[in-house]
């Protein structure tokens, strides 16, 4: 990662949470539920994790979730006829051998990329939540994963780099992972996910602060439009200690970078 490629955190401070800034003892989770609250972001006015365990569900995600062998089989049709409508679309012929498959292997892979929609966050931790008294940063990077861009439905690879200072609650480091993924095999824009991640983190955890790095390389870039393959787009989103201490995330940022 170059310095000229440093990370944008284009968060800008609601009065409620510059007042916070300047008292860093204030209660951690008062301070979370207050940053959760003025977001202006619809998505967000939720709570993260719901009492099912689906976290930021789409519209139609318990009904993905909650299906018979049945409805998943007419799901998977209505799935393959669409894909064979697009393969007629672009001038190609859907009975042509070399892809008379392609419309079933294509709609089990996107029910693939799109599985973390039905994935309940309660189930994934399970009983990897542990009391400990731990309060020196935990870091895990370089966990790979990828995404379908919601504007193309083409795929952007990310590096996530996840951060947290316990405050009595450590989380096993690949539920750290699983969460990453989870958020990652959905519909997303790259903001979101890392505040996706970030957030839910924040509410399983209740830490003293969360860091979440990501830098992605988006197809839709390199295919079409700019058609740049190397260019690498840089989110991160801080909570807690790592948004009020500068210090604290100059330390998240180096060990990301080493
Ligand atoms: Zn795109």
């Amino acid at each position: 990662m170059s310095d000229s490629s440093l990370p944008v955190d284009n968060h800008t401070p609601s009065p409620a949470e510059s007042t916070m800034q300047k008292s860093p003892k204030a209660d951690i989770y008062a301070k979370h539920s207050s940053i959760t609250e003025y977001m202006s972001d619809s998505i967000y006015r939720n709570q993260p994790i719901q009492s099912d365990g689906l976290s930021w569900p789409a519209k139609n995600t318990r009904e993905r979730s909650t299906e018979s062998k049945e409805e998943a089989e007419l799901r998977l049709e209505k799935l393959k006829t669409a894909i064979c409508t697009v393969i007629e679309c672009i001038g190609e012929d859907p009975t042509r051998p070399g892809i008379l498959k392609t419309p079933e292997r294509y709609a089990k892979a996107m029910l693939f990329f799109t599985k973390g929609y039905e994935q309940s966050i309660h189930d994934m931790i399970n009983d990897a939540l542990f009391e400990e008294d731990h309060e020196e940063m935990v870091l895990v990077k370089d966990i790979s994963t990828f995404s379908l861009c919601e504007h193309h439905l083409v795929p952007f690879q990310n590096k996530i780099a996840i951060g947290y200072i316990p405050n009595r609650s450590v989380l096993g480091l690949s539920k750290l992972v699983r969460v990453a993924e989870m958020f990652s095999q959905r519909l997303q824009v790259q903001e979101r996910l890392t505040k996706q991640i970030a957030i839910a983190l924040n509410d399983i955890l209740k830490p003293q602060g969360v860091a979440v790095l990501i830098e992605s390389s988006h197809m839709c870039m390199a295919m079409r439009g700019v058609q740049k393959p190397e260019s690498k787009t840089i989110t991160s989103y801080m909570l807690g200690q790592f948004r009020d201490n500068i210090k604290t995330r100059e330390e998240f940022l180096t060990l990301v970078r080493s």
